[in-house]
């Protein structure tokens, strides 16, 4: 049993009020996919699992809450940059700049849990190549901080130059 409900929701960042919504209940049970997905009747859910204000772009899974850093991330580059992703659909994106928030913050298996609900979108619409895609950028989030590129590294790798 799933059940929505439509709320006015008054933005965390922007203070303006937007309609939207809301998952109240859902059936869970089943098993996770191999991959840890979650089972297919929460799943169909995933186009609710975050909200964006229509008016200044903020993205969170309660729009009406957040903290500080959340105003601040709406001033970044790395923000503007999520907000305007060719993503091609909604709910993606929304998973895109949720993780560009989560990698400002240096929550780096956040924006990568965040980045990989945005290739569940686009395996379950059928659009494998950018579910491919995905999985690597989500890839990259959990990368260390000492490797810097995989160019950097195949460069490291080839006799005769040196770096
Ligand atoms: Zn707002």
């Amino acid at each position: 049993m799933t059940d929505y409900d439509t709320r006015k929701l008054q933005c965390h960042c922007c203070g303006k009020t937007s309609e939207h919504s809301v998952l109240m209940s859902s059936n869970s049970f089943g098993s996770r996919d191999l991959d840890q997905r979650p089972p297919k009747m929460y799943r169909w859910t995933i186009a609710s699992w975050l909200q964006e204000c229509p008016y200044c772009g903020y993205v969170a899974p309660s729009i009406d809450k957040g903290d500080a850093k959340a105003r601040s991330f709406l001033d970044t580059a790395e923000f503007r940059a999520a907000s305007l992703d060719p993503a091609p659909d909604p709910v993606s994106r929304r998973f895109l700049v949720r993780a560009a928030q989560h990698a400002y913050d240096g929550e780096r298996r956040s924006a990568f849990l965040s980045t990989l609900s945005a290739a569940w979108v686009a395996d379950d619409s059928n659009r494998p190549s950018d579910a491919a895609a995905l999985r690597l950028r989500a890839a990259g989030h959990l990368e260390g901080p000492r490797i810097t590129s995989i160019d950097t590294r195949l460069l490291l790798l080839v006799p005769g130059i040196r770096a």
